[in-house]
């Protein structure tokens, strides 16, 4: 098509086609795009069941082609910028439009795909999203995903956060925290549907059942990519075993997250032009938060600027504003209304100094001890590892919850096959030790029977401090699943 339409191609500001590395990029804002879902109808006609669309949809400097500049020019009335410059804010501003056309683009094609089959699914990756680190894609275009695609090591890789590099002054968060955070924010901008994360390159079994045990954890979809050179490949048969069986457990559940913390892009924005501000103002609370309910075994999710206008705070009881000063008017009404059904909303506030090394610590404490005053957690864990995590899921029917507990994961090798096997020599010996000890309590709702599904032991409930209740968890390797069943609720 770009031999027929050289004009579909996108074009730098030096009016040059933008090689993607895999081809030309063709712009989803000229015809190309009609073109693009005419050729996937004929596939949803041919019988394909859905579309995995992977990498960058449009160029993250924007595209200087005529439509696109067009397109700026007749939408903001500013004239495009001369070239990227992340200092200036007129070319964020043109980093906004081909936002937009990526997301117009995605919104033609559902629903084009789904007028002539409505089950058609479609995964949209989210290149460097949930890394936080440009603003490329938006939460907008995760609302309209069936799943979130992302890469395991995607918010940890060196190369993604060089930014820190350059601004030693700000707190740098573990990257188990920044993997959790970005698995939950990819499975929670697209209102909660299990991401799809790419896993690539891990040689061993052991590897591969850790990874799984941690994807499933924050409830993701594991796409353990096996190498085509390799298969058949028996390291791979344990986990999808695993994940055989705990699927069914997982299936239509729904996150049961007890704390919400606001992503804000509305607040990021602000500080669009200067990247150590709007780490230090939005991403790190943002990020603090998440480690102080990560390190306190708390189900904890995130919600989106267009959520939370929406108020859809699912089961939450607490509500975590990192930027109070940047709220839409809708959004102070629905934390208002949240506030109002019994929740604890919690501002942040000047003296949790989230963004200093030395201030993390003492911010995440304090704001910790703020929850004191919240309605009872469901569920959280005590004992095992200290970077374990927790995630915890329920049916439509809330008649059952699945907790799942996983020992630390991160430190598995994703990356070139070719490397793998000498890099995971190396990485082995940084396997946790077998979780142990690990206390699940209950509140709230009286457990009926708990299961740990991997074993399939039924495990002793016992009362526990404030009419709670709890279970020990056996000890495990990577990953421990107790299927907690409830009553029907009374209609
Ligand atoms: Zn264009």
């Amino acid at each position: 098509m770009l031999n027929a339409h050289p004009e579909w191609a996108c074009l730098t500001s030096k009016g040059e086609q933008v090689d993607a590395g895999r081809g030309i990029h063709m712009c989803l804002n000229t015809p190309y795009a009609d073109y693009f879902l005419k050729r996937m109808l004929e596939l949803v006609d041919f019988g394909a069941d859905g579309f995995y669309f992977d990498e960058e949809h449009m160029p993250p400097a924007g595209c200087w082609c005529p439509a696109c500049k067009d397109g700026f020019a007749k939408l903001t009335g500013l004239e495009p910028p001369p070239n990227e410059d992340h200092t200036s804010p007129l070319w964020h501003k043109f980093v906004d439009y081909n936002n937009r056309v990526v997301e117009q683009a995605f919104l033609k094609w559902r629903a084009g795909l789904h007028a002539k089959r409505p089950d058609v699914v479609m995964l949209i990756s989210s290149n460097s999203y949930p890394a936080m680190i440009e603003r490329h894609l938006t939460q907008r275009l995760w609302r309209a995903t069936d799943s979130v695609k992302t890469e395991f090591h995607v918010a940890a890789r060196k190369g993604k956060y060089q930014f820190l590099d350059r601004n030693p002054q700000l707190f740098r968060p573990e990257p188990d925290v920044r993997i959790g955070f970005a698995f939950d924010l990819s499975r929670d901008a697209a209102d909660g549907r299990p991401p799809h994360i790419w896993t690539h390159g891990v040689p061993d079994e052991k590897s591969l059942l850790f990874a799984t045990g941690g994807l499933l954890t924050h409830g993701a979809i594991a796409n353990l990519d096996m190498n085509e050179k390799t298969i058949p490949n028996p390291s791979f048969k344990s986990s999808f075993d695993l994940g055989r069986k705990v699927s069914p457990f997982l299936a239509g559940t729904r996150p049961a997250s007890w704390a919400l913390i606001h992503y804000s892009e509305l607040a990021r924005d602000v500080y669009a032009t200067d990247e150590a501000a709007w780490w230090a103002r939005e991403m790190l609370p943002v990020l603090g938060a998440y480690e102080a309910l990560l390190h306190a075994r708390r189900p904890a999710g995130v919600l989106t600027d267009s959520q939370f206008e929406e108020g859809r705070f699912g089961g939450a009881k607490v509500l975590f504003l990192p930027a109070p000063e940047h709220l839409t008017e809708p959004m102070r009404k629905q934390a208002d209304a949240f506030r109002a059904r019994g929740g604890l909303v919690v501002e942040n506030r000047p003296e949790w100094r989230w963004a200093e090394p030395q201030g993390a610590a003492p911010a995440r404490e304090a704001f910790l001890k703020f929850l004191d005053a919240a309605p009872p957690c469901p569920v959280h864990a005590t004992g095992g590892h200290p970077r374990l995590h927790l995630g915890a899921f329920e049916n439509p029917e809330r008649t059952r919850m699945s907790v799942l507990l996983a020992n630390p994961f991160t430190w598995i090798f994703t990356g070139a096959a070719e490397k793998g096997e000498e890099e995971t020599k190396a990485r082995l010996d940084q396997a946790p030790a077998p979780g142990k000890g690990v206390i699940v309590t209950l509140a709230g709702r009286r457990p009926l029977k708990v299961t740990e599904i991997l074993s399939g032991n039924e495990l002793e409930i016992q009362s526990a401090a404030g009419g709670a209740w709890k279970v020990e968890a056996p000890e495990f390797e990577f990953l421990s699943f107790l299927s907690v069943e409830f009553e029907a609720a009374k209609p």
